[in-house]
């Protein structure tokens, strides 16, 4: 099958490729403190121990460095804590045995465990899931922009690289909320779910000509600079509370540094450090 990577084609010497979801755009928040969190409580029932238990959620999923993980990876580790500390969850066992086995982590093969297992977590964590993805089609647009100084940072890298979107998402969702903040006018390609991993679509893109050092990755979350590690290519952190500032930072002072050449050198690790320790409590 012919694909937009097929057709592709450099017009710029440096590839700058962008995740979207909580470096671009400011869902990640709003997903997990309005959606994913919520859903599990009256999924399970857990209003009495609300509090610590969304605490606990959103920082295995947004503060710490396990921020980005799969959504069944989060619910597992939520589930077992809640199985010590506060109630019983009915079939559990069954549920961790998928979510560590299974060779794709996804409704459709939580579906298909279903009708092999009936285990009562199994059916609870497929409506969860069920229940969030309603639930985050609700949200509205206002919910879902992008952060301050992207815009402004498009237009300026834009002028000395090619601009991909790598993303884990689903390509439709990426494809409305970047066209409706207007910023896909400076964006080269689109690469999403349906192409693989984040790691892959930056080896493809590399494929097409880029020399590996005029390449950059800028993401918010640790698969994100795995992405870019597994590809020798640098990496700029947006880091979580510290969007506004990352983005500036991008703006005026990493652009100029990665078209000259320096950023791997002077800036990058010590912006890797800095986003390591924002990511720890
Ligand atoms: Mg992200």
């Amino acid at each position: 099958m012919k694909t937009l990577l097929d057709d592709y084609k450099k017009t710029k010497e440096f590839l700058v490729c962008i995740d979207s979801d909580g470096c671009a755009i400011d869902t990640m928040d709003i997903k997990h403190i309005k959606c994913f969190g919520p859903c599990m409580i009256k999924e399970w029932g857990l209003e009495q121990w609300q509090e610590p238990i969304l605490e606990s959620w959103n920082d295995v999923n947004l503060y710490t460095m396990t921020r980005g993980i799969n959504r069944f990876k989060g619910l597992q580790t939520a589930l077992v804590e809640i199985d010590e500390k506060y109630t019983k969850i009915e079939g559990l066992d069954a549920f961790v045995k998928w979510a560590n086995e299974a060779s794709e982590l996804s409704n459709e093969s939580l579906e298909t465990e279903l009708k092999k297992t009936d285990a009562v977590c199994i059916r609870k964590a497929l409506e969860w899931s069920k229940a969030v993805n309603h639930s985050i089609d609700e949200l509205s647009d206002d919910d879902k922009k992008p952060f301050k100084g992207v815009k402004e940072a498009l237009a300026k890298v834009s002028q000395y690289a090619d601009v991909a979107i790598v993303s884990s998402a689903n390509r439709k969702a990426v494809e409305d909320e970047w066209s409706k903040s207007s910023l896909l006018d400076h964006v080269n390609i689109v690469l999403t779910q349906d192409i693989g991993s984040k790691a892959y679509c930056i080896e493809k893109m590399i494929e097409k000509g880029y020399d590996k050092g005029k390449v950059l990755m800028i993401g918010d979350a640790i698969g994100d600079l795995k992405a870019a590690q597994k590809n020798n290519v640098s990496f700029y952190p947006i880091m979580v509370k510290k969007e506004t500032f990352s983005w500036e930072r991008f703006t005026n002072e990493i652009i100029q540094s990665f078209v000259e050449g320096k950023y791997a050198n002077e800036c990058e690790t010590q912006c890797i450090e800095e986003f390591e320790a924002n990511l720890t409590k």
